[in-house]
């Protein structure tokens, strides 16, 4: 705000710090991903990441100081739950990084809620920066994405904001049994009554749903598991995204290998669903999938993949 006089600036910077002090940065080989470590206010620590594509730039932003819904496969669910965080700590996520993306004359076009935390365990606030990320800083709803591993009550208040933004349902079985097991909140709302509240969300907002599906080696990626997900996604047209595995320090399973998951992909495709391999971002910076987690305790610290300058 050079608009402004000096003295003016530096009562407002005083009144109004950042809520978010840059406690460790890593850049991806080759630049295109950005993770960041916070430190909030309290200590509480999350992290963001800026994923640059040749079309678009994505941040994937935390909700959340840790996550209480205990999946087993991801590091975050592996550390538990901290707390809830604020409106302003998930929008700065976004300026922050668009800040950069600025600095590197790209603009932040897209947002997913897909960083640490469950976002509809913490309704609210999430959806109040969803409000301001598309009213203020005029991300369209097309180009916002909550992801949720299956918090019904919160996605059936979705349906009802009158905003459409893009749904995304982290699934990873579609049995009860195996899903119970994988995803713990399961066993409060099960694939019923999930497919239901996801049915009258498409239905209410026109928009396509999709499902994530981490590929887990010899536990979701057998030729059984993908009938039984397309049953599941058939009726509700929904994407799948497969995404193999990321290793993380508390889970012996490996990610399932790139020709069956190939393999997986083109038993979707017979049976009528679309499905998209995701590329493997960030995974030299420890910043890919279900692999945020702080482990840089050091403040301000950059690192870069060996071997870069
Ligand atoms: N709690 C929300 C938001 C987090 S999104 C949700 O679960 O949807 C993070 C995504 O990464 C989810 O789809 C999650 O299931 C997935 N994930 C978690 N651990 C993973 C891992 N080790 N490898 C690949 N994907 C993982």
């Amino acid at each position: 705000m050079t608009n402004l006089p000096k003295a003016l600036r530096s009562r407002l910077s005083e009144a109004l710090p950042p809520a978010l002090a840059v406690a460790h940065e890593s850049v991806s080989e080759g630049g295109d991903t950005v993770k960041w470590l916070w430190t909030l206010a309290d200590g509480a620590q999350v992290e963001t990441v800026l994923m640059l594509y040749p079309d678009r730039a994505t941040v994937c932003v935390s909700s959340q100081a840790g996550c209480a819904m205990a999946c087993g496969f991801c590091a975050t669910g592996q550390a538990g739950f901290e707390r809830h965080l604020t409106t302003g700590e998930i929008v700065e996520q976004v300026v922050r990084a668009a800040q950069r993306g600025r600095a590197l004359d790209r603009r932040v076009s897209n947002v997913v809620f897909m960083g640490m935390g469950e976002p509809l365990a913490n309704y609210d606030r999430t959806w109040a920066a969803v409000r301001r990320l598309h009213d203020d800083l005029g991300l369209g709803a097309r180009h916002l994405t909550v992801s949720t591993v299956g918090v019904v009550p919160g996605i059936r208040r979705m349906t009802e904001e009158g905003l459409p933004v893009n749904l995304a349902v982290s699934l990873h079985a579609a049995n009860d049994r195996l899903r119970d097991e994988l995803v713990p909140l399961n066993r409060r709302y099960p694939l019923g009554v999930l497919a239901a509240a996801c049915r009258s969300y498409v239905e209410t907002t026109g928009r396509r749903l999709s499902f994530e599906w981490a590929l887990i080696d010899g536990v979701n990626d057998r030729s059984t598991d993908a009938r039984e997900l397309a049953e599941y996604a058939r009726p509700l047209r929904a994407h799948v995204n497969l995404i193999p595995l990321n290793p993380t320090p508390g889970y012996r399973t490996r990610g399932t290998p790139p020709r069956r998951v190939q393999a997986f992909r083109e038993q979707l495709d017979t049976l009528g669903i679309n499905a998209t391999v995701r590329r493997n971002r960030g995974t030299d910076i420890d910043a890919a999938c279900g692999q945020l987690r702080a482990e840089h305790q050091v403040p301000v610290a950059i690192t870069r993949p060996p071997g870069r300058p």
